[in-house]
């Protein structure tokens, strides 16, 4: 059988079941990491391990402005948002020599959240409109990516037909990259729970 090139796409780590959040459990998806899995090939990140930050480690949040918000741990009140960038300038570089064509985030993380993550102002009180440190600065410098997260992809359903997706293969990059989460959106599809 012909060899078929997979498409490679980065994701959060804890989505593939590893034991990475703050309270050493994972957030398996078997949607992504064993249907969609068979298709792809994942490039595994997790911002806070990969930072530095042990596991388990304490929890964090983000706080201040929602346009600008920190990384902050949520009882010592540590900011994290300096050491976070400063590995993510050297991941991203990495990952730009990896060509992956998008990235697939774990939703509600001060780390890895595209949309509406909850940020705290100095009342304590939540507004559900940051994005994570490592996302935001994922999108900035990958702004022709597409990114999803694991809870719009679920919510679309368990995709009988995307296998499809390997027909995309061997299509020119761009081309792929614009159509890569089209595919995965549009088609109709079971809902997983
Ligand atoms: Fe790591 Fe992101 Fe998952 Fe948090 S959401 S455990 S930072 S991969």
């Amino acid at each position: 059988m012909a060899h078929m090139e997979k498409i490679k796409l980065g994701i959060s780590a804890c989505l593939l079941g590893e034991n990475v959040r703050y309270n050493g459990v994972h957030k398996l998806s078997s949607f992504l990491k064993d249907a969609l899995g068979k298709h792809v090939q994942y490039v595994p990140v997790c911002p806070e391990v990969e930072c530095g930050l042990g596991v388990p480690r304490e929890s964090m949040r983000l706080e201040g402005n929602p346009d600008s918000p920190r990384l902050i741990t949520s009882h010592t009140k540590q900011d994290m948002t300096e050491l976070m960038l400063n590995w993510a300038r050297k991941r991203l570089a990495q990952l730009k020599k990896e060509d992956i064509c998008g990235f697939i985030f774990k939703s509600d993380s001060p780390s890895c959240g595209i949309k509406r993550v909850k940020v705290y102002n100095e009342k304590c009180m939540p507004v559900d409109a940051g994005v994570g440190i490592f996302a935001k600065f994922f999108m900035k410098h990958f702004p022709f990516l597409p990114v999803e997260d694991e809870e719009s992809l679920h919510d679309l359903g368990l995709r009988k037909n995307f296998i499809d997706i390997k027909s995309y293969v061997g299509h020119d990059k761009i081309h792929l990259d614009n159509h890569l989460f089209a595919v995965l959106r549009n088609f109709t599809i079971e809902r997983i729970r």
